[in-house]
């Protein structure tokens, strides 16, 4: 099992699940989806076996909270009509069985939810990640868009208000993703990646360990997710 020492290693993935692909861009009239029928978002948990992302003070792994979130956004998601395209359901990545070695396993998982995400035609990507960082006092969500969709500003600041406003959770800024994510610099499609808490912090690792407290996050992103789409068709 990997532990990756996060918090960069853990955006460089997230962002590297977001980043390549030039090309295969979602056509809009003005603001509009050309594809009038169902909006369709591409939901990404976070790592997966043999990959746990980063270990929580008190042992969590980040892929069981990032699955777990990730089922009920798809849950929520396809509850209000929208069109949902998981990248991994299950505790594994998604890696080749050809591939070996554990960095086998992870190129290979990386590329696959690339492909996912081109092949979707998606309007959104939206990956779920927590954060960890060695002061274990850090706490708090943090949200992040690519550059190349200013659109993607709005729904990000209004995900991370509608999580604050249920949860209670600390909020900072949204930010671009920076240079350090490197694969954001040319998303397929707008792509946000949530940091849903700091699991390094024992109180907050303690809430997200709880599936109540895991469903109103994915209620909020949700909702965030859902005006979104309502504003661009209206
Ligand atoms: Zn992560």
């Amino acid at each position: 099992m990997i532990k990756i020492k996060r918090p960069i290693a853990c955006l460089v993935i997230a962002c590297a699940l977001t980043g390549t692909a030039a090309g295969a861009v979602v056509e809009r009239v003005g603001r509009q989806m050309v594809n009038n029928s169902e909006p369709c978002v591409v939901v990404d948990a976070g790592h997966g076996a043999p990959d746990g992302g980063a270990v929580g003070a008190n042992g969590t792994d980040e892929k069981e909270i990032n699955l777990s979130i990730a089922k009920k956004l798809q849950e929520v998601l396809e509850g209000k009509g929208i069109k949902v395209i998981m990248t991994r359901e299950t505790d594994d990545g998604i890696w080749d069985e050809d591939a070996q070695t554990i960095r086998e396993k992870k190129v290979s998982d990386m590329n696959n939810r690339l492909q996912i995400i081109k092949n979707s035609g998606a309007d959104l990507f939206l990956s779920i990640h927590m954060n960890s960082f060695t002061n274990r006092r850090a706490n708090g969500l943090r949200i992040f868009y690519d550059k190349q969709h200013p659109d993607g500003e709005a729904l990000a600041a209004s995900i991370q208000q509608s999580i604050a406003d249920v949860t209670g959770a600390e909020t900072n800024a949204v930010k671009t993703a920076d240079t350090r994510l490197f694969l954001m610099k040319n998303p397929v499609t707008m792509s946000i990646l949530v940091e849903c808490g700091f699991i390094s912090n024992p109180e907050e690792e303690k809430k997200l360990q709880n599936d109540e407290y895991r469903a109103e996050i994915a209620w909020a992103i949700a909702e965030s997710v859902e005006n979104y789409f309502d504003a661009l068709n209206n």
